[in-house]
């Protein structure tokens, strides 16, 4: 019953005129949308802010214009109530345009035969600034048409917001946030109502009311409104007595452009209008400082430039970003970033190494490994200062940066399991040229960037983790990708860290105050680059100083150069930080070992040191630093298993040494216990016998080799004739050739094993070797 009376009803009011004409106008209305679509709102300049919300740099639109996007919240609300007085009182209340002020304008031109003005809502003022056209009755009433599509598709809220930022305010300044800061150099949250009134003014005529110019006129006009305003008490009397007596200085200010370098990588990253990212600006102008201080205080050493790179470890953040140490300074090519840039890394890279070799069990700090002239196939790596020094402990050779150390870590570590980690951390360059390299990369014989390795040392600041960094603020915390196990990253950090470090006093004596932070530097071959790195448990700090055109230095190096400026950016970033930056992990322990090998002591070892180690991963070998040789009774002849006498003779301790280091220590005239010669009638090891002569293994002794240690014994051979190439046979199968003083390895067999060397001129020499498995 109900229904059937609403249908009626219905049916009744369908055929009346007022529905038939108001369907159509809604036709229409979505037809002309349809034809006539909204154009689309002017690209913004981008503006990039630190995590403070500090603006650092701000770019113009590809049309050269600074529009800066204006959120209602940026600015002063006086601003939002002056201008809507101004412009629309009944912004609020309207539909896009006011039909009373429009009648009476037509009116008013017509009594007055001027042109069509005035009635213009702030919703059509935006359509007028989308599509600049002649003011005429048929663009007028296209700008209602377009005010009505705005009022649809945006909120009151939005429009003013599109209306703010869009406003001309002379020249290619657009929007109340473009003008507050070229013409305040202000942030527009903090504007006075004088200059809140005067950028209400500057859109009514905005070539000729420019502040930057002239502006008695446009200080007369805001003195107008002013007193209007107080008529209307919009605004309190004495506010507006103190804007009337606000003097106006006529100037134009340039964007402020804090961190150059970074809001450019930050730019290139997004499309975004407004980016917020992660830099902290009480770091950054700091950093800036020093390092523009540093690079004044080192020009007259032909050192002209250098980059800094902060990262906060905990969130893994960029906080500070000097890609060079003024930007501005077209000289020495401030432009160029050197954070980005590809340099050769000198000994920068060896902490990795040194961590894969501890995470691997190869080594442990006390371990001795020597520093002698090696010779990898033809590569002899020498240290900086060309000095060796015979045997050293890892840890004394990674502080130190010594280069024949790091390349034996190298070849027993293997270049492709190291290469395969270094591209795991993110190197591009060294992955792109892989093929390319060889031993020489680590000691800088490739190319990286300040960026790869600060992220790199961060691994260790992180307990083995890498976390790839974020240059946006409030980034959720990654998990990050284990590098390296968090053992081998304590024992590099405790390295590495000032409180385990005693080298060098002089490097640091120019800073007042030792942070407590692990580092290691690097300087590239021909002194072109020098390298700092440096981490406490908060931050990772990156350092380069050199010369953007590749120039080298006499004074260019890691510690002397880069160093400095490590440690005052440390002390002014981080100032006093106390805390231990790294806990001890649970498979840590200390333990005895044998201080002439830093293997665990047999039961000839005497010497014996306290040192760290990896539970279940460092090498259990034992020691064998002294060795039984058989001696006739004078201990004037050893014997080996092949010429042991059946009697007259006795077994003595002697020290054991790797041939290279017995050739370094005559070569070098260094005094060290040698046992007598070898029994001279000795077919095997005999003077007597010209040519071939095996150098390693000995007969002389018994290997003792742990069961399931991997170990490996050397097979090196040399000859005073002419031959070229060795052929080795262990336990009477053919096993490989050298080159004559090439060394291979083989895993023997617990017991004996015979081996056997022909060379390319018949030469020949065999022996028995006796090995123990514990
Ligand atoms: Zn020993
Ligand atoms: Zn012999």
């Amino acid at each position: 019953m109900n229904e059937n009376i609403s249908k009626k009803y219905f049916d009744k009011f369908v055929k009346t005129k007022i529905f038939r004409v108001s369907l159509s106008i809604i036709l229409i209305g979505i037809f002309l949308n349809f034809a006539f679509p909204l154009p689309e709102l002017k690209e913004y300049s981008q503006v990039i802010y630190a995590n403070d919300s500090t603006m650092l740099s701000a770019y113009l639109t590809h049309d050269d214009k600074w529009r800066l996007e204006t959120k209602l919240s940026d600015i002063t609300p006086e601003m939002v109530e002056a201008i809507i007085h101004k412009e629309d009182k009944w912004f609020y209340w309207h539909f896009g345009f006011n039909p009373v002020s429009i009648v009476r304008a037509f009116i008013s031109n017509i009594q007055s035969g001027q042109r069509v003005s005035g009635a213009s809502t702030i919703t059509m003022q935006i359509a007028r600034l989308m599509e600049p056209s002649k003011r005429s009755y048929l663009n007028k009433i296209l700008e209602i048409f377009r005010s009505l599509q705005l009022e649809i598709y945006y909120s009151k809220k939005e429009l003013l917001e599109i209306y703010l930022s869009n406003i001309p305010m002379g020249g290619n300044i657009e929007g109340v946030k473009a003008a507050s800061l070229l013409y305040f150099n202000k942030n527009p949250k903090k504007m006075s109502l004088s200059q809140s009134v005067l950028l209400t003014i500057i859109p009514n005529n905005p070539n000729k009311n420019r502040l930057d110019m002239r502006n008695e006129s446009v200080v007369a006009k805001r003195n107008k409104w002013l007193l209007k305003f107080k008529k209307e008490k919009i605004f309190s009397d004495e506010s507006i007595a103190d804007a009337l007596e606000e003097k106006v200085k006529s100037h134009r200010y340039s964007v402020q452009n804090i961190a150059p370098h970074f809001s450019q990588v930050v730019k290139e990253s997004s499309n975004k209008s407004e980016i917020f990212t992660s830099l902290i600006p009480r770091f950054q102008l700091k950093s800036a400082k020093q390092l523009k201080n540093h690079v004044e205080r080192n020009r007259g050493k032909s050192v002209t430039n250098g980059a800094v790179l902060v990262i906060e470890n905990r969130t893994n953040s960029i906080v500070a970003y000097c890609g060079s140490s003024d930007f501005n300074d077209s000289e020495s090519s401030g432009q160029v970033n050197g954070i980005t840039s590809i340099r050769s890394p000198g000994s920068a890279l060896k902490p990795l190494l040194y961590a894969k070799g501890l995470a691997d069990g190869i080594i442990t700090p006390k371990r001795i490994i020597l520093d002698v002239p090696t010779d990898f196939s033809s590569y002899n790596p020498e240290n900086y200062e060309r000095e060796f020094n015979g045997e050293v402990t890892v840890e004394y050779a990674l502080v130190n940066s010594l280069n024949v150390p790091a390349v034996r870590l190298l070849v027993k570590v293997g270049f492709k399991p190291f290469i395969k980690k270094i591209k795991e951390i993110g190197f591009n360059e060294i992955a792109k040229k892989e093929n390319r390299l060889g031993l020489s990369t680590i000691l800088g014989g490739c190319g990286v960037t300040l960026e790869e390795l600060t992220t790199a040392y961060s691994i260790f600041a992180n307990n083995g983790i890498l976390k790839k960094h974020n240059i946006l603020s409030n980034q959720a915390i990654q998990k990050g990708r284990r590098i390296f196990s968090e053992e081998a990253s304590y024992l590099i950090s405790r390295m590495l860290s000032s409180s385990g470090r005693t080298e060098s006093p002089n490097l640091v004596s120019s800073v007042s105050k030792l942070p407590n932070i692990a580092w290691k530097t690097g300087t590239s071959y021909g002194r072109r680059d020098a390298w700092a790195i440096g981490y406490n448990k908060n931050y990772t700090i990156g350092v380069w100083m050199g010369n953007f055109n590749g120039k080298g230095s006499p004074y260019l190096s890691g510690s002397e150069m880069a160093v400095p400026l490590l440690f005052n950016l440390f002390n002014s970033i981080d100032y006093q930080n106390s805390s231990n930056w790294s806990e001890e992990p649970g498979g840590i322990s200390m333990r005895e070992v044998c201080k002439n090998s830093g293997l665990l002591p047999s039961k000839k070892c005497t010497d014996i040191v306290r040192d760290y180690y990896i539970q279940d991963v460092s090498s259990n070998q034992k020691c064998n630093h002294i060795v039984d040789l058989y001696v006739n009774n004078n201990e004037t002849e050893t014997y080996c298993l092949s010429c042991l006498p059946k009697n007259n003779f006795k077994k003595k301790e002697y020290p054991h040494y790797l041939p290279e280091l017995v050739l370094w220590y005559k070569n070098s005239g260094v005094n060290f216990v040698s046992p007598p010669k070898h029994n001279a009638n000795c077919e095997v090891l005999g003077s007597k016998n010209n040519g071939l002569m095996i150098i390693s293994p000995s007969p002389e002794f018994e290997y003792h080799l742990e069961k399931n240690g991997n170990q490996e014994l050397m097979l090196l051979a040399t000859s005073n004739t002419d031959v070229k190439l060795l052929f080795w046979y262990i336990n009477k199968k053919y096993f490989g050739k050298t080159k004559i003083g090439e060394k291979i390895f083989f895993h023997p067999q617990n017991g004996f094993n015979s081996i056997h060397c022909v060379d390319d001129k018949g030469g020949e020499r065999s022996m028995n070797i006796k090995v123990k498995f514990y």
